[in-house]
């Protein structure tokens, strides 16, 4: 079964039985939860869009390890040309879905995993790349989708992991048996998670030798004794438990993140891919960053065309897309929205092998990218609310416009140009809506802030990788200046 169905894919997560809790309560099918299920859509869609002829490039790679052509998402990059179809394939998923589809960080995790472990192994004999070879089979063979879990929640932020009060605010090792080791701590907005088969699990920064409890890094199934979730709170979520598919703008997909706890959880010998290695942490946390901001140069591209179609529509259906205005907005909001693709091609195409063999993105450019998606989608949601109108967010409720007596009150009065029916105005606000403002803004405006890393992670990297000492020597030069 190297390719799963999309509803193969949603019954194998149906018998996993995670532990989920959502407003105060357990939720027993997380797979037919109102709130939780258009989550699951996106990341079916990483299955189902597999399946199809005409992505079979984009979606798929032939596999070394199993000889089989496995879902990219679980694939180890091998060449330049797969870095650059993996932000392609995140466009397509964006441009589908409209929303997060998740399973990136498992491939962000794989890929980082691959060429550190092989590093760590060969600087001391250890077998972690053996382990994690092993491992990435049984996920290729299975098509499993994989949560890639950096971000602990760190408490106080000015000190070292193991100089927490709390000892447990970084995730760490708890007991060393003959079999395994245990482990204590959680991981926070970790997105996809509750829709994942198997979790990997990194630090979340670069830690000295004190610290190595916490330089631990090793994956285990999402429903592993001692594993639970409490998820996150979206704007405008409970939406979706009134049934009205107008109203939640993005009725059939959406994302989600979880607060994963780890309660003394058992993790066996040939599943850990680091323990105690330290000055390895900031090696693998380099890697797996670089790798997702990279990411956020394919899907939040693919979830802004959307918007920018969002908007031409609502122009268009406002009766304005003559207007110069609007036509130069939508030309500025294509021109960013291109820039962050080609901050994502670019850091690919200058990609490079690592020791291990496999590729990895020019971290400079990668980093760039990542800068850049700190801003652009917040200009481009900017115009699409000037070019949408108040509309967006005063529109009456999809039972307003089907109540007998109101509805024509609704049609009347929110009817624009003649041949659009007001439904269709409405469902477009919305969905402008939903990504600005709703649950999806999660995933394209806060995230694109906060995800693979808060803006001034980036501005660090960029400092570390842009060479400022050459750029002196280059001025120096041609201005023969001699000292
Ligand atoms: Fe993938 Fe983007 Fe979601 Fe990250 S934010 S998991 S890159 S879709
Ligand atoms: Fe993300």
């Amino acid at each position: 079964m190297a390719l799963m169905t999309g509803q193969q894919y949603i019954e194998s997560i149906r018998n996993l039985h995670m532990q989920v809790y959502l407003l105060g309560e357990k939720v027993e099918s997380p797979v037919d939860n109102p709130i939780l299920r258009p989550s699951l859509n996106s990341v079916r869609m990483t299955y189902d869009l597999a399946q199809k002829p005409e992505y079979q490039e984009l979606m798929t790679a032939l596999s070394p390890f199993t000889g089989e052509r496995v879902n990219r998402f679980n694939h180890i990059h091998e060449s330049t040309e797969d870095l650059m179809n993996k932000v392609k394939m995140q466009r397509l998923l964006g441009q589908q879905t409209g929303a997060c589809f998740q399973r990136c960080v498992g491939m962000d995790a794989f890929n980082a995993e691959y060429s550190t472990t092989f590093e760590v192994d060969k600087k001391y004999g250890t077998h972690y790349h053996e382990n994690f070879k092993k491992f990435i089979t049984y996920c290729q063979k299975n098509d499993l989708t994989v949560d890639g879990a950096m971000t602990d929640p760190k408490g106080d932020r000015s000190r070292a992991p193991h100089a927490q009060t709390d000892p447990d605010q970084f995730l760490h090792v708890v007991e060393r048996r003959p079999d395994g080791i245990v482990v204590r701590g959680a991981k926070a907005h970790q997105t996809g998670a509750l829709n994942s088969h198997e979790i990997i699990v990194m630090p979340t920064i670069a830690m000295s030798p004190e610290d190595k409890d916490y330089a631990v890094s090793f994956a285990v199934p999402m429903n592993t004794k001692g594993i639970l979730m409490i998820i996150g709170r979206q704007s405008c979520d409970t939406r979706k438990l009134e049934g009205s598919e107008i109203d939640v703008g993005n009725s059939e997909f959406g994302g989600v993140e979880a607060l994963t706890i780890f309660n003394d959880v058992f993790v066996p010998n040939d599943r850990i891919f680091l323990n105690g290695e330290t000055e390895f942490t900031g090696m693998l946390v380099e890697r797996f960053a670089g790798y997702h901001r990279q990411s956020y140069g394919g899907c939040k591209v693919g979830v802004g065309d959307v918007l920018i179609g969002a908007a031409a529509v609502a122009a268009d259906y406002n009766g304005v897309p003559k207007a110069s205005h609007i036509k130069d907005k939508l030309i500025e909001m294509t021109h960013l929205n291109e820039t962050l693709f080609s901050c994502g091609i670019a850091c690919s195409a200058m990609g490079h092998p690592t020791e291990s063999g496999n590729y990895i993105i020019d971290l400079l450019l990668a980093n760039v990218c990542k800068q850049n998606i700190t801003r652009f989608p917040y200009e481009i949601v900017r115009l699409a609310e000037d070019i949408s109108g108040g509309l967006m967010v005063t529109a009456p409720s999809e039972k307003d416009l089907r109540d007998p007596e109101l509805g024509p009150y609704v049609e009347k009065y929110f009817k624009a140009v003649d041949n659009v029916p007001t439904e269709n105005r409405l469902r477009i606000m919305r969905l402008v809506e939903n990504i600005a403002l709703g649950t999806a803004a999660v995933g394209y405006r806060t995230e694109s802030m906060h995800g693979a890393g808060s803006p001034q992670a980036q501005r660090i990297m960029i400092a570390r990788q842009g060479n400022l000492e050459q750029k002196k020597e280059l001025a120096k030069k041609i201005a023969h200046v001699k000292e």
